[in-house]
């Protein structure tokens, strides 16, 4: 049995990690370098790297497995040769695609616009649409993902089988829904990959019963290491909250940013809001589709938790109106500011809050500011601001607790820092 990180090593994102034995290659994740992380690859160099990989022993049986839908684990999904099997969980599957069905539905309205307004010249036309086309191949590839659901409670998980590897998924609490770690077994050894994960979310309670219960005789652990050279605090998920209600408490009105994918920090400022007793709105239309999702499929089983049934709010919306009368908790995505704005715009200053719920790194990293300015956009276009957050990754104590609780015979520390060590 071999074990080759093709990237991730040295570099948060960008994880690409295989397992292999004499007949059979098992990939986990097939990860998209984090923007303004490291060397920027372009789209023809993540291609080649994909083809390059999978043109190796090619005579093996293969599959490539994803831990979660954040795009540096899934996002080269789209260069993996189209023979080989993609699994995901049903979750996962779910969120991308409705990331990438609200992507699409994006690029046809602003075709629209541009054609109604008649500022279309015939060359941009064809490149709109190009990105339509490929919009729509991106949702095919997707919708033909393989998938395992999560067991119930307590239920023995079941093993999926590629060639002689078995891969077992667990639920991981993470800052994306719907997350795993696996057990794969190859060749009489056991190894165990983490995934991203934590303790310190509402689903995090699992992680030391299910690692007890499963993670036994394992001869290699494989384990994220994000924050290892990070000093962020993890607090609970459950504190976010409080701290959020607090403030909620002292401003009539109230934005905060925060993740359409991240079902923890969704349920935490809803919990919020309910004690507060603010109405809940949002703006953004992934976040009003995977919110749908998730109580779909885990409003029941949450006991509400993770039930949601927020205003949504469009431009010239009548609902604006008693918005600014009542006070609010408006939940809005990074491209909603210029809405988040306007909505804004007569109510007294000293009244609004910026609640600031993501990575600070965003708009305090000027290489992630470079990238992407809009987190720094955000943050400046209100007077009053605060930062509620917490990592969706494990801190070096839990790493630690881990591999005490796992006693694996070899360590491997992937998705971590230049430099980082354990
Ligand atoms: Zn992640």
């Amino acid at each position: 049995m071999n074990i080759k990180v093709h990237r991730g090593l040295e570099q948060v994102g960008g994880c690409i990690t295989e397992i292999s034995t004499a007949t059979t290659r098992v990939f986990i994740d097939m990860g998209q370098n984090l923007p303004g992380v490291g060397e920027p690859t372009t789209e023809e160099q993540d291609a080649k790297m994909v083809n390059d990989i999978f043109a190796m022993d090619a005579h093996k049986q293969t599959a490539v497995f994803y831990t979660h839908a954040h795009g540096d684990h899934v996002g080269l999904f789209y260069h993996v040769p189209a023979d080989i099997p993609q699994y995901i969980s049903v979750g996962g599957k779910e969120i991308l695609l409705a990331k990438y069905e609200m992507l699409k539905k994006g690029h046809e309205i602003r075709k629209d616009y541009e054609c109604s307004i008649g500022q279309m010249l015939k060359g941009r036309l064809e490149t709109r649409q190009a990105i339509i086309r490929k919009d729509e191949d991106l949702i095919s590839r997707i919708k033909l993902f393989r998938t395992w659901e999560r067991p119930k409670p307590h239920a023995m998980p079941t093993a999926l089988t590629v060639g002689d590897i078995r891969i077992t998924p667990f639920y991981n609490c993470h800052s994306m829904y719907d997350s795993y770690m696996f057990l794969i077994e190859a060749d009489g050894k056991r190894i165990w990959h983490t995934g991203d994960y934590r303790e310190h979310g509402y689903l995090g309670k699992g992680l030391f019963p299910t690692l007890r219960r499963y993670a036994t005789d394992i001869d290699v652990l494989i384990t994220e290491g994000t924050m290892l050279n990070r000093k962020d605090e993890c607090i609970h998920e459950c504190e976010v909250s409080r701290k959020m209600a607090n403030v909620m408490n002292a401003f009539k009105y109230v934005v905060v940013l925060a993740s359409s994918t991240d079902i923890e920090r969704l349920a935490a400022i809803k919990e919020a809001a309910k004690t507060s007793h603010k109405p809940l709105y949002i703006c953004n239309g992934l976040m009003r589709r995977t919110m749908s999702i998730f109580t779909r499929r885990e409003g029941k089983v949450s006991k509400g938790l993770f039930e949601f049934h927020p205003h949504y709010i469009s431009n010239n919306d009548v609902k604006k109106d008693s918005m600014r009368k009542k006070g609010f908790v408006l939940i809005s995505g990074v491209s909603n500011l210029a809405f988040t704005q306007e909505l804004c715009k007569d109510l007294d200053s000293s009244e609004v809050l910026l609640v600031y719920s993501s990575w600070d790194g965003y708009y305090k990293d000027p290489a992630q500011v470079a990238v992407n300015p809009r987190y720094k956009s955000f943050r400046e276009a209100f007077n009053n601001v605060i930062d509620i957050h917490t990592p969706g990754h494990a801190d070096r104590k839990t790493i630690e607790k881990v591999i005490e609780e796992v006693k694996p015979k070899e360590v491997v520390c992937i998705h971590k820092e230049p430099g980082a060590e354990l």
